[in-house]
């Protein structure tokens, strides 16, 4: 891991005095959305101009991207604005194409990510291709050991600039993102390696235009390095996640909101930040997980007084608190803290159960 991030060129990134911005709409549409998008975003704040030109879509029949015109248009913005321009590309042509047309900045998408063949056929395409930043979002489920070996693979074939974008992970529960984020998980890959920068996917990650702010904020106090936010001339009627663009004008707001959003905070202070954002989640999934238990509790409560059992089951609560202790114990939790929580879990299903009766 040392020598993986060792090997990550930084260059691109250290050479921007404040945090990275990139910005622009989820797809490129028209000529027309794409250069006023870019040409409404404010320069002292965003540094790359994004748009999708070949898009993922989980269905067939959407709106599945401009395709290869919409790189001539890229390219225009970086005639006019002097931004670096930014697209997706998912396999051997998309790079093709985009090399040719000059983009500076190619990101892999969280479905790519989740394909070894896929990240392996890019990684081949970008072989000598020394000057391109390649950003990989983290792959559509929480797996730190793939999203790891798609920098492997592209450090594999002399690729360095590297950058990771996380964008949150599938969640089959319901959940107030779209996309959940694992300030754990990322916390762990900050820890394996320290170098490579990461931006956060607010846009992505919420799927809707009110949370983006908490989400950035959180990022920041996350020691992100940068943030992806999906902007739109028109965002109403944006032919692609509609629900989650802002206008240029509203982005610069929130840039401007966020606190000392030009200066880093020191990194003791950050690092303790980052800590009390992994308290929060992880505080966050216990009270879930009360939440599913409880619910359990009620059905169960219901079987036992169709059936009628007793609600209080002795043995089956012995059992269940030795193997709860083992579990602790292996684990070095105390066994004080297991057998307060359990005894407080235990009374609240009782009273549950009684309540159905
Ligand atoms: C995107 O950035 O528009 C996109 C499709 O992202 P993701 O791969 O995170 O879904
Ligand atoms: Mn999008």
């Amino acid at each position: 891991m040392e020598k993986l991030n060792n090997s990550i060129d930084r260059s691109w990134i250290d050479k921007f005095n404040q945090p990275l911005i990139i910005s622009g709409p989820c797809s490129a549409e028209s000529e027309q959305q794409i250069l006023e998008t870019a040409n409404r975003l404010n320069p002292n704040y965003v540094q790359i101009f994004r748009a999708g030109i070949w898009k993922p879509r989980t269905k067939p029949n959407n709106f599945e991207g401009i395709g290869k015109k919409g790189l001539e248009w890229l390219h225009q913005v970086k005639k006019n604005t002097g931004l670096l321009v930014a697209t997706e590309i998912a396999n051997a042509e998309h790079v093709k194409l985009a090399i040719s047309f000059d983009i500076d900045v190619l990101w892999i998408g969280a479905r790519s990510t989740a394909s070894p063949f896929t990240i392996q056929e890019i990684a081949d395409a970008l072989e000598g291709e020394k000057n391109k930043i390649i950003l990989v979002k983290n792959p559509i489920h929480p797996d730190i050991e793939l999203w790891i070996g798609a920098l492997e693979r592209l450090l594999g074939k002399g690729i360095k600039k590297l950058g990771v974008i996380h964008r949150g992970f599938y969640t089959y529960k319901n959940s107030k993102y779209r996309n959940q984020p694992n300030w754990n998980l990322l916390f762990n890959f900050r820890s394996l390696i320290p170098r490579i920068p990461i931006i956060c996917d607010p846009s992505h990650i919420c799927g809707n235009k009110e949370g983006i702010f908490d989400i950035a904020k959180k990022a920041y106090h996350f020691q992100s390095e940068g943030l992806m936010i999906e902007s739109h001339c028109d965002p109403d009627h944006a032919w692609s996640d509609a629900q989650q663009q802002i206008t240029p004008e509203k982005l610069l707001e929130m840039l401007k909101q966020l606190t000392n959003f030009k200066k880093f905070d020191q990194k003791s202070k950050r690092d303790l930040d980052s800590f009390r954002i992994v308290i929060d989640e992880l505080d966050e999934n216990i009270i879930a997980l009360f939440s599913e238990r409880m619910n359990i509790s009620k059905k169960l409560g219901s079987l036992k007084k169709d059936s009628d059992i007793p609600v209080y089951q002795p043995d089956r609560w012995n059992d269940i608190m030795k193997k709860s202790l083992i579990f602790g114990r292996s684990l070095g939790i105390s066994e004080e803290l297991l057998e307060g929580v359990f005894k407080l879990l235990h009374q609240e299903s009782i009273k549950i159960q009684n309540q159905i009766r």
